[in-house]
């Protein structure tokens, strides 16, 4: 249904609302009271006098279905109008994005002591906030300058980004990746893998390194405006982008790792700006789908239709065909050309190579990705482990039975015990009349249990075979001398007795019934290993990889290893305290665990967080303490284990047995670890006077200052320096360098263990210790 014929609808079945509209051309209702009559619709039980709105308004915090009704009652006639003036300007959507900028909403209530909302919400509705006054430049040594948004700013920004969603998130193509609900990396790779049949050749577009310019603001604005008619709206994203608190940087690996220089609208408005350009792909990969319809064939015949697939994540795009090389050319020139004329950026041709599938792997999504057989993804088992199998099965039997004769002889034990015991009660006491006769009651049991044993061993033809062979060897009385001189009767009996047990245990029968069995298994075999030939040479499905190379050489970089590969001790890290080394080596750890907990050779990350990670740990606190790894164990364990304040044991750090059953099983989308790895906090050693912990609506005072410490500085690399920087590695902004930050205890533990990012707290809130002590000197 239209969204413009619902919202008519609505007015014309809920008087409520009929009225508002007619007592708005007259004299305007204030945004609450229209937001209250819109709730109303969407809750009915929402239903408060007119009184107390204004007092019960704000502290109501919106649902999804809420505010999704307050933005499509905004569209009239294809557009949404009047967003800023009649949503984003309440306090109750500001609430809201305040919840949302909270890392954990449940703990604090802090947002009306930093600054009023109502007060916010009566700006934006005249118009009259100023954005330049809450953007904060940050400068570096070497001149280097971040524009940041202030608190209150991010809180519009969030805002903003919640309506552009409710507008757009629906209308996106289904391979646009990040920045969305549920659309992550994993959801990417976990369609790679489970979707790509058969490619043949592929290509990563690649752009350079360059930042949206004011050509492509404009561009982006003339694509907002074609669904949003609200000048005051587009125009608020014109200006973060003039002042330059929102940058997008393309191929900059700046996106989506939580880094300070990005924004909250960056990931929305790319996927926007980007729209056009998926929808181009989908029309063409429908029409390749046309042109090659699926049919029927025989299972004699291979017949593979052409498929084009294409991944987006952010400014990553990667598409792949199952047809010709020349063709893939085709494509990837159509595709560069809308790129460069359409959306106007700046592609390197020269890297973005197309690539044989099965003979080169790709770099995407920071993961390395084949083309292989299915038998080398899933390889059968090998001989020695099959054999191996088999040794455990027959163990196990073994066992079983062993434990079943134990249970057996116990019982059989027992009821003879019974038995005695009632025998001599039945002597001592001489005739005691029973109910019942007992020997027939003994009889029926002895029966049943001789009835089941013999079921039992006629049931199994291994069994019967045994027997038969046991009842019939060493039979003396066939031979013709012995039998001559035996008792007629004798001979008979035993001859009987012999047909007898051939007739019931049947041997041929039992040993043809052992042969199919086997005849069975070997088929079976036959049929898998012929299976799985067709199935290699007929098809290819797709690897991911985490780039171990990469991962071996950041270790390296961050100072994990020596050049040998060996786990050592990182210096800067000893003045820390020892719970915050472990916090911070485990938030590198998780990191890396949950990025790469997709790929096939997830392994290889377990080892190197398992053992690098974990020795260059024990080691840096065994160096702290100046004793030897030995005592650095036996005090921490290898799980790294250490007591808190209040003498409550805390693991941080992946345990060994952990990292060995985790697998891919996380969905969200996961925060590269370049963010943790790169940075280090620095407890600074003088005292500073009380500041404000600068995690987002955080009230608390007592805090701790630290000093920011980027690794590209500690190491004297630059990162754009490809071949000392890890490619692929991103890197947080130079100006942020050796700047201070207060944090309390428990935000501070959040931001080592990878929970908190620097896109949850306040970076504007910077306290310049080197003014604070240089006033402190001069009085
Ligand atoms: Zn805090």
């Amino acid at each position: 249904m239209d969204y413009y014929f619902q919202t008519n609808l609505i007015c014309k079945t809920n008087p409520a609302l009929r009225f508002s509209k007619h007592q708005n051309s007259k004299t305007p209702a204030s945004v609450n009271e229209r937001m209250v009559l819109c709730l109303r619709k969407a809750t009915p039980q929402f239903n408060i006098s007119r009184v107390s709105i204004s007092r019960l308004f704000s502290t109501i915090l919106l649902t999804k279905p809420q505010l999704k009704t307050l933005i499509l009652n905004q569209y009239s006639h294809g557009r949404f109008t009047h967003l800023i003036q009649n949503v984003v300007a309440s306090p109750s959507f500001l609430l809201t994005a305040c919840h949302n900028l909270n890392p954990n909403p449940n703990s604090s209530n802090s947002v009306w002591t930093q600054f009023s909302l109502t007060q916010m919400a009566q700006q934006l509705a005249k118009n009259q906030f100023d954005i330049k006054d809450c953007c904060f430049n940050v400068g570096g040594p070497h001149g280097e300058v971040l524009v940041l948004p202030n608190l209150k700013l991010k809180v519009l920004i969030e805002a903003i980004r919640i309506v552009l969603e409710c507008v757009y998130d629906d209308r996106f193509v289904t391979f646009s990746y990040g920045g969305r609900v549920g659309m992550g990396r994993h959801t990417a790779v976990r369609y790679l893998k489970n979707s790509v049949e058969n490619p043949s050749w592929w290509f990563t577009v690649c752009f350079d390194d360059v930042e949206f310019g004011f050509k492509n603001v404009d561009r982006l604005c003339l694509v907002l405006e074609k669904k949003i008619g609200d000048g005051v709206f587009v125009g608020m994203i014109r200006r973060f982008f003039e002042y330059g608190v929102v940058r997008i940087e393309l191929g900059g690996f700046g996106l989506g790792r939580g880094f300070p220089e990005e924004c909250g609208l960056s990931a929305i408005l790319l996927n926007v700006y980007f729209d056009a350009f998926d929808k181009e792909i989908q029309e063409l990969r429908l029409k390749t789908n046309m042109e090659n319809p699926k049919v029927r064939v025989d299972d004699n015949v291979f017949h593979k239709p052409l498929k084009v697939y294409a991944v987006r994540y952010l400014d990553e795009i990667l598409v792949i065909t199952s047809g010709t090389k020349m063709l893939t050319m085709d494509l990837k020139h159509r595709i560069l050309s809308f790129l460069e004329n359409d959306l106007e950026l700046k592609v390197d041709r020269v890297r973005s190579a197309i690539h044989s599938a099965a003979n080169e792997k790709i770099n995407f999504l920071g993961m390395e990705i084949r083309a292989v057989t299915p038998s080398f993804l899933h390889p059968p088992m090998s001989e020695k482990a099959m054999r191996a199998q088999k040794k455990y099965l027959r163990q196990k039997e073994v066992e079983r039975l062993e434990l079943r004769n134990a249970r057996e002889t116990r019982r059989k034990k027992l009821g003879m015990k019974i038995m005695s015991h009632v025998f001599k009660k039945l002597k001592r006491s001489d005739g005691f009349e029973f109910d019942y006769q007992i020997e027939n009651e003994v009889a029926k049991l002895f029966r049943t249990w001789s009835s089941e044993v013999v079921e039992e061993f006629l049931g199994s033809i291994e069994e019967r075979w045994s027997w038969h062979r046991k009842l019939t060897t060493g039979d003396f009385l066939s031979l013709k001398r012995i039998r001559d001189q035996l008792p007629q009767e004798l001979v008979d009996a035993y001859d009987d007795f012999q047909y007898q047990v051939d007739k019931h245990l049947a041997p041929v029968k039992a040993k043809s019934a052992l042969e199919e069995e086997e005849r069975r298994v070997q088929e079976q075999e036959e049929q898998m290993y012929a299976e799985r030939t067709v199935k290699d040479l007929t098809k290819l499905c797709i690897m991911v990889n985490a780039p171990i190379e990469l991962i071996r050489k950041a270790v390296r970089l961050a100072g994990f290893t020596n050049n040998m590969g060996r786990p050592r001790p990182i210096n800067s890290l000893m003045v820390l305290e020892d719970a915050d080394i472990i916090k911070w080596y485990a938030g590198v750890g998780r990191r890396w665990l949950d990025y790469f907990c997709c790929c096939h050779n997830f392994k290889m990350v377990k080892i190197v967080v398992s053992y690098h990670l974990r020795f260059s740990c024990i080691l840096t606190l065994a160096e702290k303490h100046e004793s030897t790894k030995r005592e650095a164990i036996k005090h921490y364990t290898k799980d790294l284990k250490f007591f808190d304040v209040d003498g409550t044991e805390e693991v941080h750090f992946p345990t060994e047995k952990e990292i060995k059953m985790m697998g891919d099983k996380n969905l969200s989308d996961p925060k590269p670890v370049d963010g943790a790895l790169t940075v280090t906090l620095i407890r600074l050693a003088s005292d500073e006077p009380l500041h404000r912990c600068i995690a987002h609506f955080c009230n608390r005072t007592d805090t701790i200052v630290y000093r920011i410490h980027l690794l590209q500085n500690i190491r004297h690399v630059n990162p754009r320096d490809a071949k000392k920087w890890v490619p692929g590695l991103g890197a947080v902004h130079e100006s942020l360098n050796r700047k201070c930050i207060p944090l309390c205890s428990d935000h501070i533990s959040d931001f080592y263990t990878g929970k908190l990012t620097f896109q949850d707290i306040d970076c504007t809130s910077f306290v310049d210790v080197d003014r604070v002590t240089a006033a402190a000197q001069r009085s």
